[in-house]
């Protein structure tokens, strides 16, 4: 069971994640001894190499740890930072654990890590970097498309799942499913289409969710739909900038504030995001973008007035110490861990509802693992059932014509008769794993009045699965 909490002391990200999961422990009643098997990271991998920079050795400390193995692969991203650290890992991997349960993806969960600054080498460094990472993970056993397979996280993408995909086929080429050793791939290397807004997209089907339970957006304070909501979101990389995009161009949101690392963009009126993120590409950062206000203090935007505050950056942005200032009804959290321990539990005294993490970030899992089951089988989906759906849709309007002697207009027949796609089938997936969910933990959370935080009741539904499982397997 938790330590007690030292309330001088910060919580580390993994204590941070351990006690939010213990409020599902006391919910549960549960036996302490299977808290303890489910709470335990099961194993935890560093690995230290060196590689030639520029004529100079480097040595280079990069960890993956394996939080649980109930079922298999681990699943879990890779990130490349400067601040990497083992705590953040095995919190990290933890929540791979409870956030698969809470989607109903059949994994286990890991993280990995890299402690490196990647804006400070080329390409070429990155690549050979990678290579030799991802060498020491295959052959220790923490790479396999059976037993661990790492996805794209902070400051890693489908490029570096290319080279980590590659390595391990030349160091196992008799592996027939070796290119499912890692998601996230880019389609042509065998990803899959809609994996690389997935994470983004799963927060905006979140979002939408909870907007069409009337009760609960009405309990939060708020009203009417998501169409009218006024947003802040802080940092615009793979998660920031999809889910921003998607809730901008596809629901109607205003993005009234971007916050980056070197600054916060303001406009009350809404920002164009696609215009930010090429201005960042090019500039390599949101200072100077014209038609929004610049301020250097980032953290502070965190307080601007919204409906929706979406941290899609990295842990601990919300703290103790900002907590009371933080003026958002609602806290989507797109990253992991953006709120810690003591400042949850303030916000949720103050009435805040917060979104959690476990659930609202699953978008990029739900989606890697359809990636998986391509890879599994060899082929893409909506390959083999497309053109005969097309040819039954065709059946059916001439049927209905001749019945009823009257033409299907061309838009009419044109739905009628289009076979889903690939994209078309993941994001039809994606929708309806984040409503089951959604509602899941909804429900969760009206029915028992032990609970009333989403979080609370989106880890009583991940706790009740993973010791079932623990228990029948008899591995406790
Ligand atoms: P990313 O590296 O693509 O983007 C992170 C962005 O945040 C960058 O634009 C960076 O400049 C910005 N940033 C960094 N520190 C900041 C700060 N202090 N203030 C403001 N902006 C800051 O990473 P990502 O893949 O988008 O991941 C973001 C978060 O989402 C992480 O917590 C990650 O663990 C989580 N996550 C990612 C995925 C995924 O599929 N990539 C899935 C689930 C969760």
């Amino acid at each position: 069971m938790p330590k007690k909490q030292n309330k001088n002391k910060p919580n580390s990200f993994r204590e941070s994640v351990d006690q939010m999961v213990a409020r599902a422990f006391r919910v549960l009643d549960l036996d302490p001894g299977v808290a303890a098997a489910i709470q335990a990271c099961n194993e935890i991998l560093q690995v230290k190499f060196p590689v030639d920079i520029r004529g100079r050795i480097e040595v280079f400390t990069g960890w993956r740890a394996v939080h649980s193995t109930h079922r298999l692969p681990a699943k879990g991203g890779i990130r490349y930072s400067p601040i990497v650290n083992q705590d953040q890992i095995e919190a990290m991997a933890a929540l791979m654990t409870y956030k698969c349960a809470i989607v109903d993806v059949p994994f286990g969960g890991s993280k990995g890590g890299l402690l490196i600054d990647p804006h400070k080498y080329d390409r070429d460094e990155l690549e050979r970097i990678t290579r030799r990472f991802a060498g020491e993970l295959a052959r220790k056993g923490f790479l396999s498309p059976a037993t661990n397979v790492p996805a794209p996280d902070l400051g890693t993408g489908e490029r570096e799942m290319a080279w980590i995909a590659d390595t391990y086929k030349h160091l196992y080429p008799e592996d027939i499913n070796y290119i499912g050793c890692v998601t996230g791939k880019p389609v042509g290397h065998g990803g899959i289409r809609g994996r690389n807004e997935a994470t983004g997209r799963g927060v905006a089907l979140g979002l939408r969710e909870f907007f069409r339970h009337p009760e609960d957006v009405k309990a939060a304070g708020l009203s009417g739909g998501l169409g009218d909501k006024r947003v802040v979101i802080q940092g615009l990389g793979n998660v920031g900038y999809h889910t921003a995009k998607i809730l901008r161009d596809e629901d109607n949101t205003k993005i009234v504030a971007i916050i980056e690392r070197d600054g916060a963009l303001l406009n009350d009126t809404g920002i164009a995001v696609d215009r930010v993120k090429n201005y960042m590409n090019e500039h390599g950062g949101v200072r100077g973008f014209p038609d929004a206000i610049y301020t250097d203090n980032g953290r502070a935007a965190l307080e601007l007035p919204c409906d929706i505050l979406i941290p899609a950056a990295m842990e601990a942005q919300i703290t103790a110490a900002n907590a009371e200032r933080i003026r958002a009804p609602l806290i989507a959290e797109a990253a992991n861990g953006p709120i810690t321990f003591e400042a949850d539990r303030m916000l949720c005294e103050r009435g805040v509802t917060i979104l959690p993490d476990a659930f609202l970030n699953a978008g990029g899992v739900t989606v890697s693992y359809f990636e998986w089951i391509r890879n599994l089988t060899h082929m893409r989906f909506g390959r083999m059932e497309r053109r005969w759906d097309e040819m039954r849709g065709q059946h059916v309007i001439s049927a209905i014509e001749m019945l009823t002697s009257q033409t299907v207009p061309d838009w009419m027949r044109a739905e009628i008769v289009q076979g889903a796609d690939e994209l078309a089938l993941v994001r039809s997936g994606l929708d309806d794993t984040m409503r089951l969910a959604y509602q899941e933990i909804s429900e969760t959370r009206r029915s028992d009045n032990k609970i009333s935080d989403y979080r609370t009741a989106a880890y009583v539904i991940a706790v009740k699965k993973i010791a079932r499982s623990y228990v029948e397997l008899g591995v406790y």
